[in-house]
């Protein structure tokens, strides 16, 4: 995602890379480039000053963030940008290295630099060709950040709220507790206060994040953390919709499920993480969980809340993985049904225990593992949608387009992640028509026949509207509104 900002006619072009934690911090550095005075810009290719905002978790991440610093120094050869400032968890996870690494880097900030950005743009501009990279760096575990004021790239109905930063669980693949230490929650009183900041600007929805959401509380000595401060979230009375993200599994507890249960504002959605189901495999993974407390657990949140949407995260091809344990994690999905499902091959992230096991598993059985998860779970997805046909639904508006056609998401959908309901509330005039094409199979098979509401209104970005579900297409839902 790509944000622009001029100080004295200084433009600042921002690259806002990575998962929604490292949105927040690239929300928070854009808001202070604002205050100090630079015109934000979205032309990479001419400003004043690029900044890259990185995340270094998984190879496919820092690939992506090698691409837009060599593109950065790329147009810095070519006269057209002044200054590249690198940003964020790459710079946290390899440190000096990076400006080794690429030649043209001005400056390298890490994670406790951020809310420095806009003084080290300020010192870049002031450096000399010749000079060295200025690196600045610290351990990254010393603070979790004030997140209020932030200038949003989401939309503004529906922001992030980052409860917490780093990760104390130690699960052998991952880079996250080497880049970003131990757990630290923000305290409550500073959650509560920026997410009422969120909802005085227009939030109706707030998607709570964090590594591991469970644990919040858990370094202060709080007990049932999570569930205390989403009772306080829930008193907020203009928030409509709280999401949960990141629950890791052995963190959902009957405390948890009957709080989410029990609220009328946080969503029947519950994202979390498997990893796995063998349990050889999860041992091997240091996941908190087994086959049998998993399944215990899915089967609990179905039978407390029977409209649940469950969302999960697979790796396929971890080191040792057998033709049998691959068997048996397809087999779940195939049994279990999630309704969502994300899915990676397993990557050999240098520093981490699972890089140094034995039995790597060759990539091309990674990748075909991973292509046959992904199919099995499209027929469920499929399915799904298709059972949806004839319901009635709320949906939060995100995007109308000109011609009328609204895109918003159910309780079931989280932002950016998950699939979409298409909702119109025109009727099908021939621009319409062709400028959605999204409805364009739907309008001459699937939803023909459905009558418009007597009562035609236009559709906003960030209202809640009732919908009826006509067809579906792929993984999305074809609706209709119905006042
Ligand atoms: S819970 Fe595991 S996978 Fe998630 S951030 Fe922490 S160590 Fe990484």
């Amino acid at each position: 995602m790509r944000a622009r900002c001029k100080k004295n006619r200084l433009t600042v072009a921002f690259v806002a890379l990575g998962c929604p934690k490292n949105i927040v911090d690239s929300e928070k550095m854009l808001a202070d480039i604002g205050q100090a005075g630079f015109i934000i810009s979205d032309d990479t290719d001419n400003a004043d000053v690029v900044v890259i905002n990185t995340c270094g978790f998984i190879k496919p991440a820092k690939d992506e963030a090698f691409e837009a610093i060599a593109a950065a120094v790329e147009q810095k050869k070519r006269g057209k940008v002044r200054k590249v400032v690198v940003a964020g968890c790459l710079v946290q996870r390899m440190g000096a290295e990076l400006a080794k690494e690429m030649d043209g880097i001005d400056a390298i900030a890490g994670l406790g630099a951020r809310d420095d950005i806009a003084d080290i743009i300020t010192r870049s501009l002031a450096q000399s060709a010749r000079q060295k990279p200025a690196i600045y760096l610290e351990p990254s575990d010393r603070r979790i950040g004030d997140d209020t004021g932030r200038l949003l790239i989401t939309p503004g109905h529906t922001p992030y709220l980052r409860i917490s930063e780093g990760c104390d669980r130690a699960c052998s693949f991952c880079t996250i507790p080497a880049i970003k230490g131990r757990f630290r929650s923000k305290p409550a009183e500073l959650v509560l206060a920026e997410a009422q900041e969120l909802v005085r600007n227009g939030a109706v929805e707030i998607s709570i994040i964090a590594q591991d959401s469970t644990y919040y509380g858990t370094d202060l000595g709080i007990k049932n953390g999570l569930s205390r401060l989403v009772k306080e979230l829930d008193k907020i009375e203009a928030l409509r919709w709280i999401r949960l993200m990141y629950l890791y599994p052995a963190g959902i507890d009957d405390e948890l499920i009957e709080t989410i249960a029990g609220s009328k504002k946080v969503v029947n959605y519950i994202d979390m993480p498997i990893q796995h189901i063998n349990d050889d495999i999860l041992k091997a993974m240091r996941r908190g969980d087994r086959k049998e407390k998993i399944a215990e657990l899915i089967e609990k949140l179905r039978r407390v809340m029977p409209d649940v949407v469950l969302r999960t995260t697979l790796i396929a091809g971890f080191p040792g993985e057998s033709d049998e344990q691959f068997e048996e994690l397809s087999d779940f999905v195939r049994t279990v049904k999630f309704d969502a499902l994300g899915c990676f091959g397993f990557c050999a992230e240098e520093g981490t225990p699972a890089a140094k096991m034995t039995g790597q598993v060759p990539q091309a059985v990674k990748n075909e593992r991973l292509e046959r998860l992904m199919l099995t779970q499209q027929q469920i997805a499929f399915e799904k949608a298709r059972g949806r046909i004839g319901q009635e639904l709320v949906c939060l508006i995100d995007e109308v387009d000109e011609s009328g056609l609204g895109r918003g998401r159910f309780y079931g959908q989280a932002p950016k992640i998950d699939s979409v309901c298409y909702i119109k509330s025109v009727p099908p005039g021939p621009s319409a028509v062709a400028k959605a094409s999204i409805f364009a199979k739907a309008t001459t098979d699937k939803m023909a026949g459905q009558k418009a509401h007597p009562t035609i209104r236009s559709l906003k970005p960030g209202e809640f509207v009732g919908v009826k579900v006509g067809g579906s297409q792929d993984y999305d839902l074809l609706c209709r509104a119905i006042l």
